[in-house]
């Protein structure tokens, strides 16, 4: 089902370009891989693949400078493949305009549900208008969310933060592209209204908000919803 999305990775590490080759490989995905910025660019001009998993480290561009100078011309799907404790280099990448990341050593599965998410938003031209998840539902166009069969009250922020996090359910969101989102392209860059906002919202949908269910945190860098279960 697989077999024609071709996927670039652009990575300088022998042993991580095996591995992913070979788990994504088995999934049924066209794998080329560039060992450097430079090539990575210009495969992307080349090839134009579905989606570019893109390494940060890299021997002679920084992987940042690599999104920057895609994004001129191009809209493709980018995951960010970074190792741990760079929340600065993803926060800068997302904002960048990646569309997801996985922290290295990630598990074959998280790898996976990244690529599907990233590619369903790219193809897709009119997000779903029913978000479905466990015992969530949030009906975009009516602007109501229940959970358990119960309307859930929400403040017109709260309900805006929740749908914008469902529309874009399984990506992770930065707090400053939320921020933007809610309240303007000048919004201030304090994360405090919006973490208050997102308690909220979470005592009112998670049984226990300490282990939730449907809207996790991504420390240092933003939030995510639990994937979409209507597709
Ligand atoms: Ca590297």
């Amino acid at each position: 089902m697989n077999a024609k999305i071709h996927i670039l990775l652009v990575e300088d590490e022998k042993s991580s370009c095996s591995y992913i080759t070979a788990l994504l490989g088995k999934s049924g995905y066209h794998i080329t891989t560039a060992m450097s910025g430079r090539e990575g660019l210009s495969l992307a001009a080349s090839l134009c693949p579905d989606l570019i998993l893109l390494d940060l480290d890299l021997p002679d561009l920084d992987g940042l400078k690599v999104l920057e100078q895609l994004r001129v011309w191009s809209h493709v799907p980018v995951i960010i493949v970074s190792v741990c404790n760079e929340e600065q280099e993803k926060v800068k990448a997302l904002d960048l305009g990646a569309d997801d990341y996985v922290t290295k050593p990630f598990y074959p599965d998280e790898l996976r549900a990244r690529i599907r998410t990233a590619l369903r938003h790219s193809r897709r031209n009119a997000p779903s208008q029913i978000y479905r998840a466990l015992n969530l539902e949030i009906d975009l166009d009516k602007r109501i969310a229940h959970l358990g069969g119960q309307r859930i009250h929400l403040t017109q922020i709260e309900y805006q933060l929740l749908s914008l996090l469902a529309e874009n359910a399984g990506r992770v969101l930065t707090y400053n592209a939320m921020l933007r989102r809610i309240w303007g392209p000048y919004a201030e860059e304090n994360n405090q209204i919006l973490r208050v906002n997102m308690a909220n919202i979470r005592r009112k949908i998670e049984k226990n908000p300490a282990q939730p269910q449907y809207l996790f945190t991504e420390v240092g860098v933003g939030y995510r919803m639990r994937e979409n279960e209507n597709g």
